[in-house]
């Protein structure tokens, strides 16, 4: 959670949802630029070429024109096309919400986009509808571009022509690519969801991570032998990706069925607003734990280690807790389930959480409480 904020800038929120740019896209916006100014759809025969794309659209600006005009154009489609990215992602998005599943957040990286959803599915047919939405809007965009190609045959404006086709073949490509049936591409989440009809998640995901990890090693071969760059460099990220999918997964079906209840600490030691820093500092070390409710009558806040290093030790004798404390208290009931906590816990990016039941603490959870829970429950479980 923190990584991505790192290495992600975010540029602003549709429908709610914060959009971000993975740095790596900084790199690939010109790499795209360049390799579409390039492609060569050679000059004067360029309508015969063979380096023409699916349904005879063009594939690149090569040989057109001066070169200013190509390295302009590559750059404008490709900006186009990733807008068209985030279209094919907020269709996701869209259909995800409309099944009431929250999204944190789309990034658009290297190959394209991710939706961070809150949770998983719970129902495989939920599930394909929201892998299938974000090919259909590329498959749509694709047609649309691809009807105005056609029209603009007649009007003949040659570069805008180009662009318009290009746009209808990418927009193709984008919806084939995401469906081939491997993690982490939409096609994989499809093939699971197929799957966990037959079959517990679990088995179903371990199948579909399988046929991703075996695909992104053919095509790593295949990127070998052939000298393709950029498929040694998508095997790559097939395989990363589906092992993360396998990950993610696991934690959320080890927790299914948990409740807050059964991970909480339900003893807990709370400190009090005047107390001094240097008591607490005493107070962390005889006992090892990291963080404390703070209570005057009522939780008015949290205090942790974190907010403690903040402060250098010359002053820890004349700051009180009340000084440094968080004062915003994040809660959840004990019959709340623990995959709740966890994305309470993510969400804020704290460490732990006050367990309330009718206005009374009655315990606290925190991210070790979960970890601990997640290994005793993975060995019987999983
Ligand atoms: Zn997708």
């Amino acid at each position: 959670m923190n990584e991505e904020m790192k290495t992600s800038i975010q540029l602003g929120k549709i429908i709610g949802i914060p959009i971000r740019l993975h740095i790596s896209f900084l790199l690939i916006l010109p790499l795209f630029a360049y390799a579409f100014a390039t492609t060569n759809t050679p000059s004067g025969e360029w309508m015969q070429s063979h380096t023409w794309g699916l349904l005879n659209t063009p594939i690149g600006f090569g040989g057109i024109g001066d070169s200013l005009i190509r390295y302009v154009s590559g750059t404008i489609v490709t900006l186009l096309l990733f807008s068209c990215v985030l279209l094919h992602e907020l269709g996701h998005s869209y259909m995800a919400k409309k099944h009431g599943i929250g999204i944190k957040s789309i990034t658009l990286i290297i190959f394209g986009g991710i939706s961070s959803m809150e949770e998983i599915p719970p129902d495989p047919r939920i599930e394909s509808k929201v892998s299938v939405a974000g090919p259909s809007v590329s498959l749509a965009i694709g047609l649309s571009f691809y009807f105005v190609y056609g029209l603009l045959e007649f009007v003949s404006l040659g570069i805008v022509r180009i662009s318009v086709g290009m746009l209808a073949f990418y927009n193709f490509l984008l919806c084939g690519f995401n469906l081939l049936p491997a993690f982490p591409m939409d096609g994989g989440r499809l093939l699971r969801s197929w799957l966990a009809k037959r079959m517990s998640y679990v088995d179903a995901t371990n199948k579909a991570v399988s046929v991703g990890k075996t695909f992104a090693l053919i095509m790593g071969m295949f990127g070998l032998f052939y000298g393709g760059f950029w498929f040694i460099l998508i095997a790559f990220f097939v395989y990363i990706g589906a092992s993360e999918e396998k990950k993610a997964t696991e934690v959320t079906v080890a927790l299914r069925g948990v409740k807050v209840r059964d991970i909480m600490t339900a003893d807990v030691q709370i400190v009090k607003p005047d107390m001094l820093v240097s008591e607490l500092v005493d107070l962390m070390f005889k006992e090892k734990h990291m963080g404390y409710p703070v209570v005057d009558g009522n939780v008015i806040g949290i205090v942790t280690f974190n907010d403690i290093r903040q402060i250098p030790s010359d002053k820890r004798d004349s700051i009180y807790v009340a000084n440094i404390m968080t004062h915003e208290v994040i809660s959840v009931q004990p019959d709340d389930d623990a995959i709740t906590a966890l994305k309470l816990l993510s969400k804020h990016d704290i460490g732990r959480l006050i367990v309330m039941e009718d206005g009374v603490m009655v315990g606290i959870v925190s991210r070790a409480d979960l970890v601990r829970s997640l290994e005793l429950l993975g060995q019987m479980k999983l």
